[in-house]
């Protein structure tokens, strides 16, 4: 898998800020843009998004490259409304080799379950190659591929949803694929933007408890995920 922050607004805080300083400001915010410098740009995002006014944040948007991700996780992404994305087509790209399949690592490391694993898509690939040499288009083969299947993924956020992605997907509850995806993509954008993601994380660093009730993981306390993402 890998994840690459492809391109991002530019000068990320600098314009949220300024979006952040329009509302009480009598001057243009073009004004204000050339005025603000960083540390009053991360003054103002800090005040403003503490009262709640997260939109100011919507005005910078990110944009990851997601390589070699499966179908599974692909399918849990585009269910974050909030975003665009692009992703590369099974009705124009043949998938035929075992290589293209993300293995999860539960199976990887039971020899036993790695063998029936491997011996099925095998023989998936077997079957999808049959059915292209009869014939069968691409956008009817692809239907025996399984949630295993590699795929690529574009996908933009802005920074107010991608904090809502984090607080849902960097979470012990959420599934491993999507978890790793969102964790790089976190210590991504907190390099480039750091205001934007001070204290983004899983719901508990934001909110110092977990959302979850009952369904809250056994092994998860709360003031050492805060210290891990503090850090991260
Ligand atoms: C641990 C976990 C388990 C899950 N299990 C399941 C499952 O079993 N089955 C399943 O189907 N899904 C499941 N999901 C997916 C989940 O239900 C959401 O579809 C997904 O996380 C997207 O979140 P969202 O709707 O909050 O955010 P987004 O789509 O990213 O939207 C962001 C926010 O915008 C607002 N918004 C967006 N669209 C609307 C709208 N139409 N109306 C009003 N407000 C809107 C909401 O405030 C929303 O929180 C799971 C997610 C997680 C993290």
């Amino acid at each position: 898998m890998k994840v690459k922050l492809l391109r991002f607004t530019a000068d990320p805080e600098l314009l949220c800020g300024t979006a952040a300083l329009t509302s009480t400001k009598s001057g243009s915010p073009s004004e204000t843009f050339e005025k603000m410098d960083l540390e009053h740009a991360r003054r103002v995002i800090k005040r403003v998004t503490g009262y709640g006014h997260a939109s100011v944040i919507e005005h910078a948007s990110f944009t990851f490259s997601l390589e070699g991700v499966s179908r599974a996780m692909t399918h849990q992404l585009v269910r974050h409304r909030i975003a665009s994305y692009t992703q590369q087509s099974q009705r124009y790209v043949t998938y035929d080799t075992i290589e293209k399949y993300v293995t999860p690592p539960t199976i990887e490391r039971n020899i036993e379950a790695k063998r029936i694993f491997d011996d099925a898509l095998e023989k998936i690939s077997e079957t999808y190659r049959k059915l292209l040499e009869r014939g069968i288009p691409k956008e009817d083969a692809r239907f025996i591929l399984p949630n295993a299947a590699k795929t690529n993924i574009i996908v933009t956020m802005n920074a107010r949803e991608l904090r809502h992605f984090f607080n849902l997907r960097c979470c012990r509850r959420s599934q491993w694929e999507i978890r790793e995806v969102a964790m790089e993509m976190l210590k991504q954008v907190k390099n480039v933007a750091p205001s934007l993601f001070e204290n983004a994380g899983p719901s508990c660093v934001e909110l110092g408890y977990c959302p979850e009730g009952k369904m809250k993981p056994p092994e998860c306390d709360v003031n050492q995920i805060k210290n891990k993402f503090q850090n991260l």
